[in-house]
């Protein structure tokens, strides 16, 4: 009974005992990636990787211990790094992001590069970004572009929340404004319209993996407005020519199968000039067109 006592006492004791950097990453091992380990573990604890190699006797404070045991749980159940830290990088820029928005991803920066070869030929130009989430195409933009005047839509007032913090983090003014597409624009007009809309289609296996659940489903499907994942496409499309200028184009990401029926849309629209570009993986990912420059 006393010896049993004893061994209970000695565990508490033992689990109370600070851990070291070492100890940490010991208890990473097998559960998660180990870059992804190295990385929870800087983050943490405040530390470069240097410390992790040259002290790896170096304490971590209880609630360290704690927050770091936490997010190596969260990180083997699948969740996003990115929400695990609180960030993500796009275009050489840090965002803030969390749940209620999607996590930048690589393939978006080839829609920034093509609206800003446009923007380039523009002096002081109107931009849209159309369902904006963290900000990260209008914030690079307006960064970009110092004497554009950027507007980003968002239907998610949490997601425009962030994308305020963005804004600030990055020193830019954009006007955010909370609404379904173009509804809070009434008649305004643009020199250029860019959107990352939802383009997942309902069911697609791919929502289902690769840590797609945690990520806020409105942003990446039209489940809830159609489901054939072209629907949100279909409404930008279709009012495009009444908030684009003349001459002035609309370029939006897609998704890997869809450059055929995007551009058929924006054709019955009256684009001309459609045309679709491949991301770095050789994917067919944004398309885009111009309004024709004797439009009303
Ligand atoms: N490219 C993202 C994905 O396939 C989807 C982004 C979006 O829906 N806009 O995970």
């Amino acid at each position: 009974m006393r010896r049993a006592a004893g061994r209970a006492a000695f565990r508490a004791a033992a689990m109370t005992l600070p851990i070291c950097l070492g100890d940490a990453w010991r208890q990473a091992a097998g559960r998660i990636e180990r870059l992804d380990a190295r990385l929870l573990l800087e983050h943490v604890c405040g530390c470069k990787q240097a410390d992790l190699i040259a002290h790896p006797e170096r304490a971590l404070s209880e609630a360290q211990a704690d927050r770091f045991e936490e997010l190596l749980a969260r990180r083997a159940a699948g969740e996003p790094f990115a929400y695990l830290v609180g960030s993500a990088w796009f275009c050489g820029l840090e965002f803030a992001v969390d749940p209620a928005v999607l996590i930048p991803r690589p393939e978006t920066e080839l829609l920034v590069d093509l609206a800003a070869r446009r923007a380039a030929t523009l002096d002081g130009p109107r931009i849209l970004d159309l369902g904006t989430g963290s900000g990260i195409v209008a914030v690079t933009l307006a960064r970009r572009f110092p004497q554009a005047r950027v507007t980003a839509v968002d239907a998610s007032a949490a997601a425009l929340e962030v994308a305020r913090a963005n804004a600030a983090r990055h020193g830019v003014a954009v006007r955010f404004l909370e609404g379904d597409w173009y509804a809070p624009l009434a008649d305004e007009r643009f020199d250029l319209i860019v959107s990352n809309p939802p383009y997942v289609a309902d069911g697609d296996p791919h929502l289902s993996s690769n840590g797609l659940p945690f990520e806020p489903r409105d942003a990446l499907s039209d489940g809830i407005t159609g489901g054939d994942g072209l629907a949100c496409i279909r409404r930008i499309v279709a009012a495009a020519p009444r908030h684009l200028k003349p001459g002035r184009c609309l370029l939006m990401e897609h998704g890997y199968d869809q450059a055929v029926e995007v551009r058929k849309l924006l054709a019955a629209s009256g684009f001309s000039e459609t045309a679709s570009w491949r991301d770095g993986a050789g994917i067919w990912r944004v398309s885009g067109g111009r309004r024709p420059p004797g439009a009303e």
